[in-house]
């Protein structure tokens, strides 16, 4: 038998690494060692059910498993091969047995593209990572394509940025690669730093070889033989796993002198951030990679032209070059079968909020807001009504009820005042104030401006004090013509993308949800 068991932060954090050694000392004990194999995974996508276990060859889906569980499962599945019932997530109970779990509700629409192995494979184990075609696009890459072949593949595919403004990823490679420079760089952004976004995290827990091949593609693409990872330093087992990786890559020839004997050199280096949100944007992180304080500097020049060190460099985040190794191996078409016309393949969304079913989601581009939440996510509990949800997090908007059947996409989350961002999507039931909601991001970002500009650093702590003078029943109406003009002022204003999109979540509830500013305001609560 195979027990996998979700080694992710969710579950980590719901305890299954108690699971773990309990399990491993029962199976001991009862003297099975050599027949059944413990595997700690990636995410599975359901941290609602934590800690997940599932055992092969069954399939048994075991949900919100506890130590004391563990003496029945040893004893009636994996000794006597009765599968404990209690145990087993409800969904994947059927009357002829057990279910798929590709049938549930959960993961039907799913399609893993960017999560394919993520709770799959051991992401301690490169050979796991070979075992499901790893490395073939990187062998693939070097033997037999061109630079420019990689590039035209990616710029075919219609691969756009996943970390939030969706630029298309081939051509921003191109500019890399048009530069000329003797030293260049690839580097990803792993900072994360959206309030409820978990994708970058997972990929880089669940599986960190698929980063490892993907940069390494890059760096040969736009000519760079070295990579640095911006990792920041709160996600210490997606830090372990990938220096486990990158140290197993290089043992065997994946990483390092003369790739696979093909004379080409591709090193990688992890650096940690210390959680700045603004070190998620793209100049500051290079600032901060080159050891000094993440502060973003003016654009152009761009980091195609003058990025990290001042060479020219490219920087894509986690969940973009997960994609990849996939479209090198099996093609443009293939990847554009899937999503919009404008926006191809999947997106990762962590689910969270008023939501039964809070978790990791990977869905086609074009799939629809209610499918999210009224399928996927299993609707709001306790019959609450769904009232906005809000994705981009501190830089995105609020998508209300009467939009829950927009296609969402790029383009038709910036249509209605949201934006995609990296892939934060919280829920909010009819009790939620939107005001409030409002004032929560913008708290956030006043904490995490930079200071460097004035219209950030000092409009964001106005905009912040008339929200709160509003939600303790202070304001006036002069107050919501306050907040559209300061927010316009600051958009306009501000240097980096912190500043320019830290209004959107005032703006876009404003817009919707105008008369619950105006009823805080009337009735002075
Ligand atoms: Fe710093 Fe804000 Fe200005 Fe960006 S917009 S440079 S975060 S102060």
């Amino acid at each position: 038998s195979h027990v996998l068991v979700c080694g992710g932060t969710g579950c980590t954090s719901s305890g299954s690494e108690h699971i773990v050694s309990a399990l491993e000392a029962e199976i001991k004990q009862a003297g099975l060692a050599e027949e059944v194999k413990v595997i700690k995974t990636g995410c599975f996508g359901l941290c609602a059910l934590g800690p997940i276990m599932i055992i092969y060859p069954e399939g048994a889906f075991y949900s919100r498993v506890k130590a004391e569980d563990i003496p029945e499962i040893v004893s009636e599945h994996l000794i006597k091969g009765r599968i404990v019932t209690r145990l087993l997530y409800d969904e994947t109970v059927h009357k002829d047995g057990i279910q798929s779990l590709n049938e549930t509700q959960f993961y039907k629409k799913q399609h893993r593209v960017a999560l394919k192995n993520c709770g799959v494979i051991d992401p301690e184990n490169i050979n796991e990572y070979i075992a499901y075609d790893g490395y073939q696009a990187l062998g693939k890459v070097l033997t037999e394509m061109t630079p420019d072949d990689v590039i035209q593949l990616i710029k075919d595919s219609g691969l756009r940025g996943r970390g939030g403004a969706g630029f298309p990823t081939g051509l921003k490679w191109s500019f890399a690669k048009a530069s000329e420079n003797d030293q260049k760089y690839v580097a990803c952004n792993a900072d994360e730093g959206d309030p409820g976004a978990f994708m970058d995290r997972s990929v880089l827990e669940g599986d960190p070889h698929v980063l490892i091949e993907a940069m390494a593609i890059a760096g040969y693409a736009i000519g760079a033989n070295q990579g640095f990872v911006y990792v920041r330093a709160e996600y210490p087992i997606a830090v372990k796993r990938l220096q486990i990786a990158i140290n197993q890559a290089k043992e065997i020839g994946l990483l390092g002198k003369n790739i696979l004997g093909t004379g080409f050199d591709f090193d990688l280096d992890i650096r940690l951030g210390a959680g700045a949100f603004v070190c998620g944007e793209e100049t500051a992180l290079m600032t901060s990679i080159e050891g000094h304080r993440g502060e973003p500097r003016p654009r152009p020049p761009f980091p195609a032209v003058k990025g990290l060190f001042g060479k020219p460099s490219v920087l894509n985040n986690v969940e973009t070059y997960a994609n990849i190794p996939q479209i090198i191996l099996k093609g443009a078409d293939w990847f554009r079968s899937m999503g919009t016309e404008k926006s191809a393949g999947t997106k990762v969304f962590a689910v969270g909020g008023k939501i039964h079913n809070t978790g990791l989601v990977e869905v086609p581009m074009g799939t629809t807001l209610r499918e999210i939440v009224e399928e996927i996510g299993g609707g709001i509990p306790n019959g609450k009504k769904f009232k906005a949800a809000q994705t981009g997090g501190p830089s995105g908007g609020c998508i209300p009820a009467s939009h829950l059947d927009i296609e969402i996409d790029y383009d038709n989350l910036i249509s209605i005042g949201s934006m995609m961002g990296s892939g934060g999507l919280i829920v909010m039931d009819e009790d939620t104030c939107m005001v409030d909601i409002a004032k929560f991001f913008l708290e956030f970002t006043v904490d995490e401006s930079c200071g460097k500009c004035a219209p950030c650093r000092i409009g964001t702590k106005r905009l912040y004090e008339i929200l709160d003078r509003i939600t303790k029943g202070k304001g006036e109406m002069e107050d919501i013509q306050r907040l559209k003009d300061l927010s316009q002022f600051i958009k306009e204003n501000s240097l980096c993308g912190l500043g320019q999109t830290a209004p959107n979540p005032v703006l876009s509830t404003l817009h919707f949800f105008e008369d619950e500013y105006i009823a805080h305001i009337k009735d002075k609560k």
